[in-house]
């Protein structure tokens, strides 16, 4: 009988709470998590006193604003100041199981706790199943990811592989021998495969089921893995520090955010919350044990949406990656980032080049998208196009203005803010 990827839940429960349960239960696991950490990790008390907190101030979700947001940026100097963790490891080295190196340098414990990646929820509602065969293809060395996911890919039932990365044809004859299922690693590679395997005349590749990330997954390259292949690709969002936070589920509607991380999407300057369905970074704080990230600024653009999802999970979504905190601007108290006027310009047929400009008119700032169009458009129909657009993405009104060829240079910025403010 064929698997249903599509249905079910890893714990049903968790996944469907209503908003008060889920805010109770992530109070309940940020109390205990913060006890914790004011107890075992010098590095958060330190924190804490500076920010003139103590140990019973951050019982809720809404009361983490009170701490200074820890910018991803600040983690090597702080862990050189206090090696390896900087202070924030609950557990004496000597009963960790593995420690990692991450780019930065950055170091990361993995706890004698098990998931503490957080990734099971994510795998199981991208269609991994139990008793799933898995080419694990994320790196085994220095970074964490082949292991927390391995770790993971257990919790749900499934057998690992752990081929790491690279060698294409010896995991082409890996996947063939061992009849794997499933497949984890970049999207890209997976397409490699895929494709080698037809070059190289191995046969159809057994995979049914993919969990991608760390690489952008563009919605062509999805379908064809999909369409082409017949295996059904979702994705997840996680970083080295924070584990996974974020997963697609069956809808591709965005990522769910696990229950055991607390994600703000913050003024990137003030690291105060913004509103539902701003742009911001992505701020966390996650239940890990051994490691806990309170307030962690990871340095990435997104927008969240609480609107209820078709899978009956209750959980926001992460609306994708839209960039990095430090390519922002801030337009009438909203940000703006450069792919977002990308969106705006894809939306119309014939624009060649565009340029947003911010100005300042008396108090008030201005943006008018600048644009070169081609040979067979109208400026009467893109104009008023291009302004929908841009307030439908950028949540500002702005004006159009169209110009001859040849006036935005070739690597224009995409932003340019020419506003004084002397
Ligand atoms: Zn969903």
């Amino acid at each position: 009988m064929a698997v249903d990827r599509r249905r079910g839940y890893y714990d049903e429960a968790r996944e469907t709470m209503s908003p008060s349960v889920r805010r109770q239960y992530q109070s309940t696991w940020l109390g205990e998590l913060i006890a914790l950490a004011w107890e075992r990790a010098p590095g958060m008390r330190r924190r804490l006193k500076a920010a003139g907190l103590g140990v019973g101030d951050l019982r809720d979700p809404d009361s983490l604003a009170k701490l200074p947001v820890m910018k991803k940026s600040q983690m090597p100097d702080l862990q050189q100041a206090d090696p390896p963790f900087g202070g924030f490891c609950t557990v004496p080295l000597g009963k960790l199981r593995r420690i990692f190196r991450s780019p930065g340098p950055i170091y990361e414990p993995m706890g004698p706790e098990t998931g503490g990646f957080h990734a099971e929820t994510g795998y199981y509602a991208g269609g991994f199943r139990p008793g799933d065969v898995v080419l694990q293809t994320f790196s085994y060395h220095l970074v964490p990811a082949g292991h927390e996911i391995d770790e993971s890919l257990q919790l749900v039932g499934c057998v690992v592989v752990p081929s790491g990365t690279g060698n294409t044809e010896t995991q082409i004859e890996i996947a063939k021998s061992v009849g794997a299922t499933g497949f984890v690693g970049t999207p890209s590679f997976l397409m490699t495969l895929l494709k080698r395997a037809d070059e190289i005349k191995a046969g159809r590749l057994p995979f049914e089921v993919a969990q991608v990330g760390a690489e952008a997954l563009p919605e062509s390259l999805r379908r064809s893995l999909e369409d082409d292949y017949g295996v059904m690709t979702r994705q997840g969002f996680g970083t080295a520090d924070i584990g996974m936070i974020a997963y697609e589920c069956v809808e591709k509607t965005g990522m769910h955010l696990v229950d055991e991380a607390i994600v703000e999407v913050c003024d990137p300057g003030s690291g105060q919350p913004l509103p539902v369905g701003q742009i911001g970074e992505l701020v966390a704080t996650v239940n890990n044990r051994t490691y806990p990230m309170v307030r962690f600024g990871t340095g990435d653009l997104t927008v969240l949406t609480d609107e209820r999802c078709p899978c009956g999970r209750t959980s926001a979504r992460m609306l994708g990656w839209r960039g990095r905190a430090d390519e922002v601007t801030k337009v009438r108290g909203m940000f703006i980032h450069p792919r977002q006027a990308d969106e705006v310009a894809a939306r119309v047929a014939g624009v060649v080049r565009h340029q947003v400009v911010v100005g300042r008119e008396g108090h008030q700032d201005t943006l008018t998208m600048v644009i070169e169009l081609g040979p067979d458009a109208a400026a009467e129909n893109a104009r008023p196009a291009l302004e929908a657009a841009i307030r439908d993405i950028m949540k500002l009104r702005g004006s159009v203005e169209v110009v001859p060829s040849g006036t935005i240079q070739e690597g224009a910025k995409k932003i340019d803010d020419r506003r004084t403010w002397d």
